[in-house]
């Protein structure tokens, strides 16, 4: 079955690439609480002074002494992400998720995301937004014919924008981040990491010292530079 695609509807259309990424929360005083456990180790949790701390948590990461940041941990809401992002991003084992459901949220008018290639091409544009345009047609036909939102969802695409809460500890930002923010990693999910690394910087500059972001690329600088 094929369904003619009529130009003008373009407009009706909401595609957004705008990303956003919220920090929900964070670990009270992150860095106190990392050296005060830290410490436990070296029973030296009565040697912290103002200007401990940064030494001691760089010293924990320059030793890859890294499950002591585990003790602290952030959650972000990320939307305006695609289906795609999103499952490459649920592969994070010891990460926590919650993902907006497309068994009990009606996706009847879905917004998606373009990439640039397609959003830079006309042609490839035309032929991605027809298809978007007739895979909501066909949804929205299996609805109507009484088909449930959780059988109907099987014609959705990966391009569906979909909201996702992440938990994590800090270790496993510094994976996360690391590796979704380096060069191989696609272009969606690069960007997202290194919105969240500006954002863990800010609130715990000391345990994302040495991970830097140049030319929208996360890396780990060993120089000690950072
Ligand atoms: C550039 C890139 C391309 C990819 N391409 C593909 C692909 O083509 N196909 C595909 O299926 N996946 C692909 N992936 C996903 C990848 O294989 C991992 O599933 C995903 O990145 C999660 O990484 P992880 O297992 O290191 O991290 P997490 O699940 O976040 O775990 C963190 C760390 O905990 C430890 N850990 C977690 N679980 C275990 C365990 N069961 N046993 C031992 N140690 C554990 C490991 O040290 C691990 O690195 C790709 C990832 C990247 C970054």
């Amino acid at each position: 079955m094929s369904f003619s695609f009529d130009i003008k509807c373009v407009l009706c259309y909401i595609y957004s690439s705008m990303i956003d990424v919220k920090l929900l929360s964070i670990t009270a005083n992150a860095e106190k609480l990392i050296e005060e456990c830290g410490r436990t180790a070296y029973l030296s949790v009565g040697v912290r002074n103002s200007d401990s701390t940064a030494r001691f948590i760089r010293m924990l990461i320059k030793s890859g002494h890294l499950s002591v940041l585990e003790h602290a941990s952030a959650s972000f809401r990320i939307k305006g992400g695609s289906r795609a992002f999103t499952h490459q991003l649920v592969r994070h084992r010891m990460a926590s998720f919650t993902q907006q459901s497309q068994r009990y949220v009606n996706e009847n008018n879905f917004s998606f995301v373009i990439p640039q290639s397609i959003e830079n091409n006309n042609e490839a544009k035309k032929l991605f937004i027809s298809h978007l345009e007739n895979t909501k047609y066909l949804y929205n036909q299996l609805l109507s014919i009484g088909i449930k939102k959780e059988d109907a969802r099987f014609v959705l695409p990966n391009a569906i924008e979909s909201e996702i809460v992440i938990t994590a500890n800090f270790r496993e930002w510094r994976h996360i981040l690391f590796i979704r923010g380096e060069k191989q990693a696609q272009w969606e999910i690069r960007k997202i990491a290194i919105d969240i690394l500006k954002a863990l910087k800010l609130k715990a500059p000391n345990c994302f010292y040495d991970m830097k972001i140049e030319d929208s690329i996360i890396s780990i600088d060993k120089t000690g530079k950072y």
